[in-house]
């Protein structure tokens, strides 16, 4: 269809959907014309979010949504569920093929999710199988009480080894106050204090002496690649089960950026994911695995999630045919491209970064060089119409509420069409900001983490600037709303 098509059809979609809307709840009406127009206009470079094409956003909007559907493709706990194995197996088989990978599972809802359910599938694989095995059952009904009370206590005498919070992994990977950190004995490994990069032989180290039964690798806010086939030799060397989270790099393995041993889906025994940060897919989560975890896997519902939301996964088969496209893997080189931009746009105004630069589509902004905490500068950039968020930087200071860094991500601006020349202007504009950010004080007198004070006229002067940036690559061109 021609884009001028899409453009009218999207146009009118979504001018009649917001009629309906406001004819019950015209507030709702309103915060969603607002949040389109707030997007718009603002500079999005949290590296966690994108902008779905409207062909994903139309497909969550339908009954779908009406539909139970606990179980899996022709195995449902409820009648009439022929619409929904439609759609989930084409979410699968799209993600299967686009990520070559034996066995793909789209039914969790959340990023989180996906790593609850890899979570209590290794622990299903691992420890309760061969439990049953042991003693002869064929599922924890058969088991006597005093057998099961010594499963249940294997089960959560388990151990897990990820990477730590302040280098740059997830709250899940075994953060003590997650659930991962309660439910798995944890421990974390860093990065190397001087080059703030991943040591594989310092990892391997802590593997042997823990033995974890699983090694969970992947981040949120590390701005490297990591070697996955280096990663899979630990996990065999002390048999631990390697669990992969590519929940922000999924689209730069998509695309075809991340390829060999930094693709993790040959090499890990499970990788997980979200489906809407560099994917560019509908908020939602997915897990991938090697055949021999399959049919653990496929118990996540209703084990650890509630009945699958098959109006996202249906906008998930969508944004997988998406990924599908030659176009997708210029678009994900371009987001890798981009932060390349980003990165030296900072370090020739002599800004300083975790790593020193980035190889992926993260980069890590140390800002205390600027005399400020992440929160002080999140918060001066939003006034200046940049958003961003706080992040910890390795050994922070500050912790992990006021922390010492601003992450940054090109996805987002790579999908409004930013390149390098834009990428190198938007690096400028952040540092105007912060050269102008005076950290506050608190009611009485003493240096606050929090408050700041952004010189006269420099939001305004930023925000124009990033308008000019923003007109000439409109967000969501050709979609009028009067
Ligand atoms: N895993 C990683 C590596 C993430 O960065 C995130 C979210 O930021 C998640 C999991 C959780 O995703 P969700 O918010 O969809 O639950």
């Amino acid at each position: 269809m021609s884009d001028d098509r899409t453009s009218a059809l999207t146009s009118s979609a979504y001018q009649q959907a917001l009629e309906v809307i406001a004819s019950v709840e015209p507030r709702i009406a309103d915060a969603t014309r607002q949040e389109l127009t707030d997007q718009r206009g603002s500079l999005k470079l949290i590296a966690s979010e994108n902008y779905a094409s409207p062909a994903v956003l139309l497909t969550m909007g339908t009954w779908l949504s009406d539909k139970y559907a606990e179980g899996t493709v022709g195995h449902r706990f409820y009648a009439g569920c022929q619409n929904v194995d439609t759609v989930e197996a084409l979410a699968a088989e799209h993600a299967r093929e686009l990520f070559g990978a034996p066995y793909a599972y789209a039914q969790p809802h959340s990023g989180i999710d996906a790593n609850l359910v890899a979570f209590w599938s290794i622990l299903a694989h691992r420890v309760e199988t061969p439990a049953l095995a042991k003693l002869g059952a064929k599922n924890v009904n058969e088991l006597t009480e005093e057998d099961w009370e010594r499963l249940r206590h294997e089960l959560g005498n388990q151990r897990l080894l990820g990477m730590s919070l302040d280098a740059g992994g997830h709250l899940t990977h075994g953060f003590r106050p997650n659930i991962s950190g309660k439910m798995f004995h944890q421990q974390q490994y860093g990065t190397d204090p001087e080059t703030g990069l991943l040591d594989y032989d310092a990892v391997a180290a802590k593997a042997r002496e823990f033995k974890p039964l699983v090694l969970v690798a992947g981040y949120s806010a590390y701005p490297r690649r990591v070697n996955f086939a280096k990663m899979r030799e630990i996990a065999d060397e002390v048999g631990a089960t390697l669990m992969v989270d590519m929940a922000h790099f999924a689209g730069l393995v998509a695309g075809k950026v991340f390829t060999g041993d930094e693709d993790p889906v040959p090499h890990a025994h499970i990788t997980t994911t979200t489906t809407h940060k560099s994917l560019r897919g509908p908020r939602g989560g997915m897990v991938l695995a090697q055949e021999e975890y399959a049919a653990d896997v496929d118990r996540g519902c209703p084990m650890v999630l509630g009945g699958p939301l098959s109006h996202v996964m249906a906008a998930k088969a969508v944004a997988l045919a998406e990924a599908r496209q030659p176009s997708f893997q210029t678009y994900a080189q371009q987001v890798a491209d981009n932060a390349k931009s980003l990165a030296e746009g900072f370090l020739t105004r002599d800004a300083t970064l975790v790593t020193g630069g980035t190889d992926n589509h993260i980069v890590l902004l140390d800002v205390s060089s600027f005399g400020l905490t992440g929160r002080q500068a999140e918060s001066a950039l939003l006034d200046a119409g940049v958003v961003t968020n706080r992040n910890s930087v390795p050994q922070d200071p500050n912790g992990a509420w006021y922390t010492s860094g601003i992450r940054l991500g090109t996805p987002a601006l790579t999908t409004r069409g930013f390149g390098h020349d834009e990428f190198d202007a938007v690096a400028d504009l952040i540092v105007q900001v912060l050269q102008n950010t005076q950290p506050g004080t608190t009611k009485d007198g003493k240096p606050s983490k929090a408050s700041y004070a952004l010189g006269d006229g420099v939001a305004d002067k930023v925000k124009g600037a990033a308008a000019d940036l923003l007109d000439k690559h409109p967000l969501y061109p050709g979609l009028n709303l009067s």
